[in-house]
């Protein structure tokens, strides 16, 4: 099985390309729609949250966030789980990861030169050798991420890198 990543600055999917008899079947799935603006302090306290499953008003309070601000998050993204009685958990560490994955998505711009966000191993790699695609008034670098093989796009203004 192939991954392939497309990003740009409005949408970001995953493309999985499945082999079959004759060629390939290719299945996108999007990766986020929404990003979520975090305040400093979720920054802060989501890598100390623990590998357990956290009940929305508990994590909330951890947090210091209303619970019905992180129930936003869980409609358009945050992993969870629902028990026989459809409650919601949430587990801690996964709810970090989510938090460094929507930073990923919003640090666009504040890339240092030669780097981008890959979205398929979620981190910031150089971008090595990139082809420059023109893409409106912007132009695509495009590039395969050193780490995981994944075609990494990053829009930049001219003249950027
Ligand atoms: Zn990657």
């Amino acid at each position: 099985m192939e991954f392939r990543v497309f990003s740009t600055h409005f949408s970001s999917f995953c493309v999985i390309m499945l082999p079959t008899s004759r060629g390939y079947r290719t299945m996108a799935r999007r990766i986020s729609e929404t990003t979520v603006k975090l305040s400093h302090p979720i920054i802060v306290r989501a890598p100390g949250l623990l590998p357990m499953l956290y009940k929305p008003s508990e994590l909330a309070r951890d947090l210091g966030i209303p619970v019905s601000t992180l129930r936003d998050w869980v409609r358009i993204g945050v992993p969870h789980q629902r028990d026989g009685r459809g409650h919601i958990w949430i587990n801690g560490v996964e709810f970090a990861q989510w938090v460094e994955v929507q930073r990923g998505l919003r640090r666009g711009p504040s890339l240092g030169t030669g780097e981008a966000y890959c979205f398929c191993c979620r981190q910031v790699v150089r971008l090595v050798e990139p082809k420059s695609v023109a893409s409106g008034k912007k132009i695509l670098l495009q590039a395969d991420c050193p780490q995981c093989g994944g075609r990494i796009n990053k829009g930049v203004s001219h003249g950027e890198s």
